[in-house]
């Protein structure tokens, strides 16, 4: 929320813009002073603020009396000039207020706030030169903070104000993009002691923080927030609030000036609800206000830039790729930009067109350019507001444009109405903004600032109900008891020494031995095993299956494709064969079985005479009893939902369940993202395994690269060549690989050539990986290894385009493609950034193996983004973990455990809201897990 004077620059600077007609606000600036100073008197926090509050509005006033257009002019500069501080306060209003220092220390003494995210801003005079404030002032000392309380009234306002008009409504203002200030001023009573940290407060608490006391009036040119505005809540009826907010679920069409065509668009962009019409996020956000011209760029930027299109070609670019080229200009200098493989764009964007470009700069043959930045057409209106803009994905027949301007109003009403779920002490304790608040900036933000506090809470939000979500399942799951499995120390190491040619490692027994521990209880086992690529996960699988057959009861292990399936019903037939009669039976259940097949599995599970079952979702589906599952475990947990672990609860008395993961997730996310399951990790990789050689090439190697990989190719060995994704569209990547393909068979003209993409139908992708396994082919085109997990051991080679693109820990993933076969195994990274620091982060990848300390990188660098496989995830998982920190992180986990241990159910009168909200989401994220 502005303070009252952001409120007035902003009109002042819109009246001037408008020429001075004194129409900035409804009813003149004249009206529109009698509430404002009523506000920036309640926000004045030293002798000096209430000294121009007095001023501005006497000029306010006479405003309107100034016929000519330059004595207006003069006193709208004047005005600015006065509150940036670049004017002195003239003496006689200074004197008016100079007796009252002493009443404002008392005033200013406030609690700091608890610890800031960002330092306390500095007073910076020199650096600030223009735009420091000129009031002179002594610096009020203050005091030590005390114990939260809300600001105190007021000393009694300037004798001035008793005289005016009081009778006379203020008028609404009208709305100029940033939220009613002045509506609040008018509901409280006589401007005094509102419980809210405006301006001059917010900004003196920045100094009181940094143990500072500005001797100025400080106004800063740009609203910065060192927390998010808050205000005491309206006591509002709880079935009152959950109705409002049960409105939430209706269709997008109630939205005023959204029919039936529109809706159906929206429903497009998965937009179904009002609810998702408000959480429907940009994509980014247009910085109107930091735009740059041309002339002025600078390589390695990242910026804005608007321009008119001068030229526009498709380029055949390297292996005969085809390019979008254009040419921009927007009157400084001309700029060239290059979109790779994007040739399509000749039909979106034609010479004559003006267009906003987001991106980084760079320097190419001593010129600079873009390459591949974000577009969009240029909307004249978002020029003049010089705002932050939000840029939505769109989708054919809806533009941006349209898109804001139904967004603003639905946005507008819809934060305004929607109650605060969040229980207030939460929020009092997090520091975080409130809801409405929240999703006005999240759209539309004021600024930076506002911004981020936005993010922050939606991210707490997100991340809390998932908590609470997860805690509760765990309370519901272990409510019912399980089969406790009799382990004994001699079985097992007979077992061990019987199933594996190899010893296992510590941390492979270590695991088996938390394992060991959990069935032995009748409280279902509810663990996760997380384990690098290639540490071992199958060994302690199979010993864990084997626990419950040794017992008599069956055992599952799910995979998420069924070549995965097949590949560990392979490995286990082997092992058990190892056994002594009677081997226990082991079936394959997946949807490529045929129907014989299929039908002597279910009878085998039904009869009890199957005791080791693998197999893919069919494990779960309808018609599939088992006689007694007792422990059931689900392979790369990240590709299954909350709801696939319950379908396989639902199969048995409430089996133990094991949930393996190779993707390495740093231990507060995954105690977060998992938190109903206790962690074992496998941290040591079996011996002797040669770790991959990783590096990173540059563009202009490519051919070097080919070259490499014909040289393995030639010995026989099999490579792998991903394709970034260069858009979050599938069937863009799709194009990608496809005309990749194409060029690369040209190139390995020698050898066959494969392609794997994501388009394409599950059986098809089985086919082709099952036909690369079997060495049907020699390199395989993808755009991501789409099969996790699979192995094919000859595979010597993984060549990854773009790889700055993708997250150290999903690089690292790929890498473990290769390297399973004892052959020398090498992983090529081609980078398409001269950018430094993505070239650094890359070399991580030259310099570790290890996963775990490679996803502790990531994070750091990038957020939780890249760890999680978002594909697989629900829509609102993956604006989740956009940013996550790892503070925020267990911010939420503590808040939601304080929740949970107070009323695990919710229960309480002002936990209520919050879990009709959690019941509301979780239809449509019934994936996290
Ligand atoms: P992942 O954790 O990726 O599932 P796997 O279980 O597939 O790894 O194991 C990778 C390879 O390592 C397999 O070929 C397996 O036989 C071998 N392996 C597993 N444990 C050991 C060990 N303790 N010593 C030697 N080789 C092992
Ligand atoms: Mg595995």
């Amino acid at each position: 929320m502005p303070s009252a004077l952001e409120t007035l620059v902003k009109i002042l600077k819109l009246e001037k813009e408008q020429g001075y007609k004194n129409a900035a606000v409804i009813g003149g600036l004249a009206a529109y002073e009698i509430n404002w100073t009523k506000n920036a008197h309640a926000q004045a926090r030293r002798p000096e603020h209430h000294a121009l509050v007095d001023e501005l509005s006497d000029l306010l006033k006479r405003y309107d009396g100034l016929e000519v257009r330059d004595e207006r002019h003069e006193s709208i500069t004047y005005m600015l000039d006065r509150i940036m501080g670049r004017k002195p306060t003239p003496a006689n209003y200074l004197e008016k207020h100079q007796g009252e220092a002493a009443t404002a220390e008392t005033v200013e003494a406030r609690p700091p706030r608890r610890e800031r995210e960002r330092p306390p801003r500095r007073e910076q005079p020199e650096a600030n030169g223009e735009e420091q404030p000129q009031l002179e002032g002594e610096a009020a000392p203050v005091r030590e903070a005390q114990a939260a309380a809300p600001p105190q009234p007021k000393r009694e306002r300037p004798p001035k104000k008793q005289n005016q008009p009081q009778q006379q409504k203020p008028r609404r203002e009208q709305r100029q993009g940033h939220s009613d200030d002045d509506d609040d001023g008018g509901g409280r009573e006589s401007g005094g002691g509102g419980g809210r940290d405006d301006d001059f407060s917010r900004l003196d608490m920045d100094f009181i923080g940094g143990a500072r006391v500005p001797a100025k009036l400080d106004i800063p040119v740009t609203p910065r927030l060192a927390r998010p505005p808050r205000q005491p809540r309206q006591p509002v009826e709880p079935e009152r609030a959950a109705e409002v907010m049960r409105g939430l679920s209706a269709p997008v069409e109630r939205v005023r000036n959204v029919g039936t065509k529109l809706s159906k668009l929206f429903n497009q962009l998965g937009v179904y609800t009002i609810n998702d019409l408000l959480f429907y996020l940009p994509r980014r956000y247009d910085d109107y206000t930091k735009m740059l011209p041309i002339r002025r760029l600078q390589p390695n930027q990242l910026v804005t830039v608007i321009g008119t299109v001068r030229h526009a070609e498709v380029r055949i670019g390297r292996t005969s790729r085809r390019d979008f080229f254009m040419v921009i200009d927007d009157g400084t200098a001309q700029l060239n930009v290059t979109f790779f493989g994007q040739h399509y764009l000749q039909r979106q964007i034609k010479p004559g067109m003006q267009i906003v470009l987001q991106g980084q700069t760079s320097l190419w043959q001593n010129r600079i350019q873009m390459s591949n930045p974000e577009w969009e057409p240029l909307d004249p209106e978002e020029i003049r507001s010089a705002a932050i803009v939000p840029v939505y994905k769109l989708t054919e027949g809806i533009n941006g444009r349209t898109l804001r301007k139904l967004m603003g109003p639905a946005i507008d009403y819809w934060a305004d109405n929607m109650p605060d779920y969040m229980p207030e002490n939460v929020l009092e304790r997090t520091d975080l903004a409130e809801l409405g608040w929240a999703i006005k900036n999240l759209h539309f933000p004021e600024s930076h600032d506002h911004l981020e506090h936005a993010r922050r809470r939606y991210i707490f939000d997100q991340l809390i109900m998932m908590q609470l979500t997860i805690l509760a399942n765990r309370r519901e799951w272990q409510s019912a008891p399980s089969i406790p499995l009799d382990v004994s120390e001699e079985w097992l190491s007979g077992l061990l020494g019987t199933l594996f040619p190899y010893p296992l490692t510590g941390a492979q027994q270590r695991a088996i031995n938390d394992i060991r521990v959990d069935v032995g209880k009748s409280i279902p086992m509810n663990r996760l095993l997380q384990g690098d690529v290639g540490s071992g996960k199958t060994a302690v699988a199979l010993t864990a299956l084997m626990m419950a057959v040794a017992n008599g009861k069956q055992a599952a292990l799910m995979a998420p494709t069924s070549i995965l399936a097949e590949q560990h019903y392979r490995n286990i037939s082997q092992a058990v064969a190892n056994l002594p009669e009677p081997q226990p039976r082991v079936a394959l259940l997946t949807g490529s079985i045929s129907t014989a097949e299929r039908d002597a599995a279910l009878a085998g599970i039904a009869d009890g005479s199957i005791s080791l079952i693998i197999g893919t979702h069919a494990l779960i589906q309808e018609g599939v009893e088992y006689r007694d599952l007792a422990l059931a475990i689900i392979d790369e947990q990240h590709r299954f939902g909350v709801e696939q672990r319950r379908a396989l609860r639902g199969k048995g008395t409430n089996p133990h369940l094991l949930v393996m993961t190779a993707t390495p997730i740093p231990r507060t996310l995954a105690l977060t993202m998992y938190a109903d399951l206790d962690l074992s990790v496998i941290d040591e990789m079996p011996p002797g395994r040669i770790p991959v050689k990783t590096r990173v090439i540059e563009p202009v190697h490519r051919e070097r690269a080919y070259h490499f990989i014909e040289g393995q190719l030639e010995q026989g060995r099999q490579a792998f060549i991903v394709y970034p994704l260069v858009e979050a569209s599938e069937s863009i990547d799709a194009g990608a690989a496809v005309e990749a393909f194409e060029d690369l068979k040209r190139v390995f003209f020698h050898h066959k050539v494969g392609l794997l993409h994501g388009k394409m139908k599950a059986e098809d992708k089985d086919r082709i990986m099952a036909e690369f396994r079997e060495h049907q082919f020699d390199v395989m085109v993808t755009t991501s290894v789409a099969e996790v997990g699979v192995d094919i051991p000859n595979a010597s080679v993984i060549l990854i385009e773009g790889a700055n693109r993708f997250g150290l820990a999903q690089l690292h993933q790929f890498r473990g493609r290769v390297g399973r076969g004892g052959f020398e195994s090498f992983c090529l990274l081609l980078c398409d950034t001269t950018l430094q620091d993505a070239r650094d982060r890359l070399h991580a990848l030259e310099l570790t193996n290890d996963g775990f300390k490679l996803a502790e990188i990531d994070m750091q660098l990038r957020g939780a983004g890249d760890l999680i496989n978002t594909r697989q995830s629900g829509k609102s998982m993956l604006q989740l973990v956009e940013d996550m920190r790892p503070e925020l992180v267990e911010l939420a986990q503590r808040e939601a455990r304080t929740l949970f241990e107070d009323d695990p159910t919710l229960e309480k009168d002002e936990h209520r809201l919050l879990a009709e909200r959690i019941r509301m989401l979780q239809d449509e994220r019934s994936d996290i897990s």
